[in-house]
């Protein structure tokens, strides 16, 4: 899951974590048939924790929010710094 940059429409390879930005989702949904994951004692967990990354350069430009039982990639929207 965490191979290549999050954005869709870019292409680069997760290579290093110094480089690009580092996110996390932990979802609350279990879902039903993936029980494949190897036993880590903390089976039958309904929680899960996704990694998702973003490279270097798009970083500053995308964030990831929130979506459902996912994440979704959207232009970073500089609500915050309101002024130029
Ligand atoms: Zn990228």
């Amino acid at each position: 899951m965490l191979s290549k940059c999050a954005n869709p429409e870019c292409s680069s390879s997760f290579l290093y974590f110094h480089e690009g930005k580092l996110f996390r989702s932990e979802t609350s949904s279990a879902p039903a048939g993936d029980d494949a994951s190897p036993d880590t004692g903390m089976k039958k967990t309904a929680r899960r924790i996704e990694f998702f990354w973003l490279c270097a350069n798009c970083a500053p430009k995308m964030t990831l929010i929130k979506s459902g039982d996912g994440i979704a990639v959207q232009p970073a929207v500089r609500a915050q710094a309101a002024g130029l």
